[in-house]
């Protein structure tokens, strides 16, 4: 049977969920291909059922310190799978809720995996579909090493199916999944280790959100081990040994979790039926307006290799469909001053340049601040940690372009800052901001100190 739709979406995750719907809105007739579970890796094995677990690992956070507030708390421990039934259910419910929404929008959902049969031409479960314009937006899966008995290893994938929390794991990776999946471990009571191939996690973040994001895991009894790089795995379910290249051992461990990255999901849609040209590593480069090199066909979200993000598949996604058939003719998604969270304990959030960064493209006029205290909030405890912040500005006006912050509270204090340097905040228009106070987000509007001077 051949069908023709005036566009294909095939990945029914945060990108191709995004397109087609924005695209039905300007009466488009759409066609979505999904192989899995609606809403893709961010609703199924990614930023919600993580966020819930980081939410579990706050919690534990501020049982432990509601002493230094008078309280006398006993609990009789976490239940892991009651947690993860109640999280699956949550998911199952979206899930759901995706798959009333397309059928409101009249989008006709085709199960399976997509294969192109030519450049406006694509397979599914015995369907032919046919359409002028075709989004791929398949993201990705996680990536495993290519080490001997690497199978006794879990991935993200895998952790969001245990049912029982581990009680020593050891956490292959440096990345965003990485500290984040540590912490939640750690925080609900289990023995973490991490091992990173070089000089520690976060390898591509600002220098002073790295360092304290490394001690503060120090300080949690988060082990990092760096150049550590894996060798070989072996041992059995429950008591898993690694060995390193160096030659040190990792012994008896109940869980090793593999977070070294994600690969594209592209080595099954046969680009080459439709002309498509994938880099070396499988990812779909396109240009700023999402445009494959073959006409009508675009890419978008984690499959094009650019910034793994959520809000960003979905944004390339509605402007897409909104230049596409919305007539907006210049519409598309500008990658600068992305800002992004880490959900680590504590939390970073970070918009625009890293100091290094600033210094490469801007040279002498890069001015920097900086302000490191201890919160309001954590006054009351003897064991006080601190928060710590960066604000970097270019030029004469001393615009600002990046903002790092790693302490309680950042994860929702970047947004609006976000807003204020995508519009070309100068540092004066921050001191011209009245602070909120008591608040640890007035130090980013009261910074004075210079860093070095
Ligand atoms: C553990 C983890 C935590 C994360 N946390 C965050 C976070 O806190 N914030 C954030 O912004 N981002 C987070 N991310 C990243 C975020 O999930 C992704 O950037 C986002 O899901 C990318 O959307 P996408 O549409 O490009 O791809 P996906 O959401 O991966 O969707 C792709 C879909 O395509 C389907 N598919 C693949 N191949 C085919 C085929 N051949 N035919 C049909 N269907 C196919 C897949 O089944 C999938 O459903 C996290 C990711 C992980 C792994």
């Amino acid at each position: 049977m051949e069908n023709s739709f005036d566009l294909i979406v095939i990945g029914g995750g945060s990108g191709g969920l995004a397109a087609a719907q924005r695209a039905t809105e300007y009466g488009a007739s759409v066609a979505l291909i999904e192989s899995g579970r609606l809403g893709g890796t961010c609703v199924n094995v990614g930023c919600v059922p993580k966020k819930v677990m980081w939410n579990a690992a706050s919690i534990a956070h501020v049982m432990h310190e509601a002493a230094g507030y008078g309280f006398s708390i006993s609990t009789q421990g976490h239940d892991w799978n009651e947690l993860k039934v109640k999280r699956d259910a949550y998911v199952a419910r979206l899930n759901g809720i995706y798959a009333r929404n397309l059928e409101q929008k009249n989008i006709t959902t085709f199960e399976g995996r997509a294969r192109f049969l030519g450049p406006h031409k694509v397979g599914v479960s015995g369907h032919t579909l046919t359409s002028p314009h075709v989004v791929i937006a398949t993201g990705g899966y996680p990536t495993l090493p290519d080490v001997p008995g690497v199978d006794l290893g879990i991935t993200s994938d895998g952790f969001f199916e245990l049912e029982q929390r581990p009680e020593r794991v050891l956490i292959a990776g440096s990345g965003y999944v990485s500290v984040e999946l540590a912490g939640v471990f750690r925080s609900l009571g289990s023995e973490v280790t991490v091992l990173t191939r070089k000089d520690g996690v976060l390898r591509s973040f600002d220098p002073m959100l790295r360092e304290s994001l490394m001690d503060a895991m120090a300080r949690d009894g988060i082990e990092v081990v760096t150049r550590a790089v894996p060798l070989a795995v072996s041992g059995s379910a429950g008591q898993i040994d690694l060995e390193i290249e160096d030659g040190r051992h990792f012994r008896g461990y109940d869980c090793l979790l593999w977070a070294v990255g994600r690969s594209p999901a592209s080595a099954d849609l046969a680009l080459a039926n439709a002309g498509v040209r994938m880099d070396a590593a499988g990812f779909v480069p396109t240009d700023e307006y999402q445009n494959t090199n073959v006409d009508g066909i675009y890419a978008l979200g984690d499959i094009t290799g650019r910034e793994a993000l959520t809000p960003v598949a979905i944004a390339a996604g509605r402007r897409l469909a909104d230049r596409v058939f919305g007539g907006m003719t210049d519409r598309h998604l500008d990658y600068a001053n992305i800002p992004t969270v880490i959900f680590s304990h504590p939390p970073i959030g970070t918009v625009g340049m890293t100091e290094p960064e600033a210094h490469a493209r801007y040279g002498e006029a890069v001015k920097t601040y900086t302000s490191r205290f201890v919160p309001l909030y954590q006054s009351m405890f003897e064991d006080k940690s601190q928060t710590a912040m960066k604000l970097i500005t270019a030029g004469a006006e001393e615009k600002v372009v990046g903002c790092h912050v790693i302490g309680p509270g950042a994860d929702e204090m970047m947004q609006g800052f976000a807003v204020a340097i995508r519009m070309g905040a100068r540092k004066q228009d921050l001191d011209d901001t009245v602070a909120i106070h008591p608040t640890s987000a007035e130090e980013l509007v009261t910074m004075r100190q210079v860093q070095g001077g």
